[in-house]
């Protein structure tokens, strides 16, 4: 992703153009330049860097810039390396001079403080070395017997944003970010790079296997916790003052569920009638062996995505909608862009669609009719997860026993967060104790044959919950004995109670639900 723009060649009479404007000290720095030139056997790399060298100065004031809009020190070039050599040259060159020049790296400027501005000296735009990677900047290795083993190989020049997309289509993820993905590894790097996840995972440099650093002296070095380590662990948190980080071997983990559930109850955390958020979110899953019953994809994509789908067996798809009218319509995708922003999908499998509002909501029954749905059996089951253990029910009903039994029948898995705030305790219905809690609904449409090996399904499920403890409610209930029923309504029992004995004291209402039997000994003469 280059910052600056690219530039055409600039010959070695151009560099000592660019010297010559400049003051006495750097005219005696250019001889210098010029004798090192003509008796260095490299010669030629070092007409390479001076083809590389722009002098321009929008360029220079760009390399003068950061993000703290502060400080503003002007360099006298800025190398556009076309490979590490280069870089390493440069350093040499500086190193062979009586009075050295300065050389900063620059990832993504987003620096405060100048920190990657070099006063009379050299900023190397590490953003060029893109090209020269030629799309292989980021490269994933998958340990498939253990995902916790896997990693990433990666310029130092490349953004977070880049090295997470590569690793979430292998279903990887970093482990530790900063609040920014915008950064590049090489600039984090030698700083911490802190961030949410850094109490379970530790900064990003804890999470650096190898690292290949041009040093101060030009020297290109593979180094690691094993290997020339005192360079390693100098580096990490050095500030950039012991060499240029050109590689990083990062440690990759699986892609965690959590991070599609945060980024759910992130976007229901926006839920101000004024924000500008998204109108509607809700979440789904698709399972390998379960027939796709959602015509939202485009037809031509189908294949790749069922790739995807057989290749991870679960894929966690997040639903969003964003209302838009003539007065707003200019800004929509500006608008669904800023909100995407930051949440951890696969950049290559986002769909956008526009439909008319009442469509939208028809949504769900148009795609089952197009399935020709419904018909047969039901097999459904909804609860309420408290947000706190919506993990366990990944690993315990999604993985363990849903993708494990591989039962295909045409289905949903809806899968979505609430915040308790919008519900108002004094109501009847059931909802955990949590601020943040899930509706996780197995829906299935059966035969008559198969009815009851989904129906046992449905049973496992609830063991699982209740031998894990997880205390969730169910939604749109099924039959219960009536200890389950008080157990049901919790603190709430006493009081549904008291309200039944008032309104419906012969309990003549909704025997359906199987809560209290029709009262036939309170005689009204
Ligand atoms: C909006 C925003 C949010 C941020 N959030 C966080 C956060 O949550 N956590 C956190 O830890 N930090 C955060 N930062 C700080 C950020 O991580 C650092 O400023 C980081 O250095 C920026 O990376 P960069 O690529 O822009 O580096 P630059 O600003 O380009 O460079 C920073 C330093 O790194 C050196 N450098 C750059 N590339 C290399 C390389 N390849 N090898 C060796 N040295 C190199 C430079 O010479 C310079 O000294 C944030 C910054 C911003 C602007």
């Amino acid at each position: 992703m280059a910052r600056f723009s690219i530039l055409e060649n600039v010959s070695l009479i151009l560099l000592i153009n660019l010297v010559i404007i400049t003051t006495t000290t750097t005219t005696v720095l250019t001889n210098e330049i010029i004798t090192t030139y003509q008796s260095c056997s490299a010669f030629h790399a070092s007409m390479e860097i001076s083809n590389d060298l722009d002098y321009d100065n929008s360029t220079l004031t760009l390399a003068s810039t950061d993000y703290g809009l502060k400080i503003h020190e002007k360099p006298l070039a800025v190398l556009e390396p076309t490979s590490i050599t280069e870089i390493s040259e440069l350093i040499k060159v500086s190193n062979s001079l009586c009075t050295p020049f300065t050389i900063a790296a620059r990832g993504q400027a987003h620096s405060v403080y100048g920190q990657a501005m070099a006063r009379e000296g050299i900023v190397v735009n590490m953003t060029h070395l893109n090209g020269y990677r030629h799309g292989k900047g980021v490269v994933i290795f998958r340990d498939e017997k253990d995902p916790w083993n896997s990693y990433a190989d990666v310029g130092g020049e490349q953004v977070w944003d880049d090295v997470l997309n590569a690793a979430l289509e292998y279903g990887l993820t970093p482990l530790s970010f900063t609040d920014s993905l915008g950064t590049s590894v090489g600039g984090t790097l030698v700083n911490a790079g802190i961030g949410a996840q850094v109490f379970k995972f530790g900064p990003q440099i804890a999470n650096v296997y190898e690292l290949d650093v041009i040093t101060g002296k030009g020297d290109l070095k593979t180094c690691s916790a094993e290997k020339n380590s005192k360079l390693f662990y100098g580096v990490l948190g050095g500030l950039g003052q012991f060499g240029i980080i050109t590689r990083a071997r990062i440690a990759l983990g699986p892609a965690d569920f959590s991070a599609y559930s945060k980024d759910q109850e992130y976007l229901i955390s926006l839920n101000g009638r004024n924000d500008n958020a998204f109108d509607a979110v809700e979440g789904f899953l698709m399972i390998n062996q379960w027939p796709n019953i959602i015509d939202f994809f485009p037809t031509q994509d189908l294949p790749r995505i069922n790739s995807l789908l057989a290749q991870h067996n679960i894929l966690y798809v997040l639903e969003l909608a964003k209302y838009y009218d003539d007065s707003t319509q200019d800004q929509i995708d500006q608008d669904v862009e800023r909100l995407v922003m930051g949440l951890k999908y696969v950049p290559t499998f986002k769909y956008e669609k526009d439909l008319l509002y009442q469509n939208f909501l028809h949504r769900s029954e148009s795609a089952a009719a197009g399935q020709g749905l419904p018909g047969g059996p039901k097999s459904w089951l909804d609860t309420f997860v408290p947000g706190s253990r919506i993990s366990d029910v990944n690993e315990g009903v999604f993985k363990n026993i849903i993708f494990k039994q591989n039962l295909s029948a045409n289905g949903i898995i809806l899968i979505f967060p609430m915040n308790r705030t919008k519900w108002n305790d004094k109501m009847s219905v059931a909802i955990p104790d949590e601020e943040v809690f899930y509706l996780v609904s197995v829906l299935q449409a059966v035969t008559y044959d198969t009815l009851k090996i989904f129906d046992d399904q449905k049973n496992q499920i609830l063991k699982f919950y209740k031998d894990s403890g997880i205390g969730i409610k169910q939604y749109l209930p099924r039959n219960k004995t009536h200890e389950e029923w008080i157990e049901h309504f919790g603190s709430k029992w006493q009081k549904f109670e008291e309200a039944k004995n008032k309104f419906d004291p012969k309990r003549i209402l909704a025997p359906g639900q199987g809560i209290f039997q029709l009262n036939n000994k309170i005689c009204m003469l």
